[in-house]
């Protein structure tokens, strides 16, 4: 199971939550970076985007020698890193592709430049399943741009980014109010099925998309459901957020108990 995303040396989003993520569903982890990130709890601080002739190569030795059976792709940066992952997942084609379209982090800053949300669309559709939190539906909705309800709901939302790039959007609440955290899964046929999971009173919530992408692709791989996946892997984010406070990473917005 390869996680292609940026890295948070404190540990608790981007690739190293991947990484734990993949474990906890016991699956086995690999990691191609896209982006340096030198953040902690509190926010990002600098993002150092490698060359991607390293990026290609870096996908490359994977391949060449590892048969990859899920993809799991987080932060990309820049236009050129979306292209070239693009590229790479268009020659290899792995069974299961799931993207987090990851955009801007919950402290602000933004983690993929507004130029490179266009390129987005040809990755969007090579994705078996997209996981957009509230702010980066709507910009997928804006980037469709399709002449569909912009006010309508997240579900209606969902649907026309659903039926825009052919793939399975979930619709995460996780940032809404009220009692319930509840992920919408919707397919490009109109199909949908809510998931309703109990709000944690925390603010450690860092890496949580990251995490629940990651546990999502893995469990797709094995079982080949996608709603059994979303299922599973929400219960585990639920019981991973749980934990969140005991963990004590940190004293900003800290990290869940992978
Ligand atoms: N850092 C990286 C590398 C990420 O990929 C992400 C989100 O996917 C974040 C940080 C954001 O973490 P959060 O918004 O959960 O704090």
């Amino acid at each position: 199971m390869l996680s292609i995303a940026g890295t948070d040396p404190t540990g608790g989003a981007g690739l190293q939550a991947d990484l734990k993520a993949i474990a906890a569903a016991d699956g086995y982890g690999m990691g191609v970076v896209t982006a340096l990130v030198a953040q902690n709890t509190h926010g990002v601080r600098s993002v150092h985007v490698p060359g991607t002739a390293f990026l290609r190569e870096q996908l490359d030795a994977v391949s060449d020698d590892v048969v990859v059976d899920a993809v799991k792709v987080g932060m990309l940066g820049t236009a050129d890193v979306v292209r070239t992952v693009t590229d790479w997942l268009r020659e290899h084609r792995p069974p299961v592709v799931v993207v987090d379209p990851v955009m801007v982090a919950t402290s602000g800053d933004r983690l993929l430049d507004e130029s490179a949300a266009a390129a987005m669309g040809d990755l969007l559709a090579l994705a078996d399943l997209v996981t957009p939190n509230r702010a980066e539906l709507a910009e997928l909705v804006a980037l469709a741009g399709t002449d569909g309800p912009g006010d309508g709901t997240p579900t209606e939302a969902a649907l026309l980014v659903a039926r825009r790039w052919d793939v399975l959007v979930l619709a995460k609440g996780g940032h809404d109010d009220g009692p319930t955290s509840d992920d919408v899964l919707v397919a490009p046929d109109g199909t949908t099925r809510t998931f309703t999971g109990p709000r944690i009173d925390t603010t450690n919530t860092h890496g949580t998309g990251c995490s629940l992408s990651s546990a999502i692709a893995t469990l797709a791989a094995r079982d080949g459901d996608w709603e059994l996946a979303v299922g599973g892997a929400k219960a585990w984010l639920t019981a991973a957020l749980r934990g969140a406070d005991a963990l004590q990473v940190g004293t900003g917005n800290g990290p869940v108990d992978h």
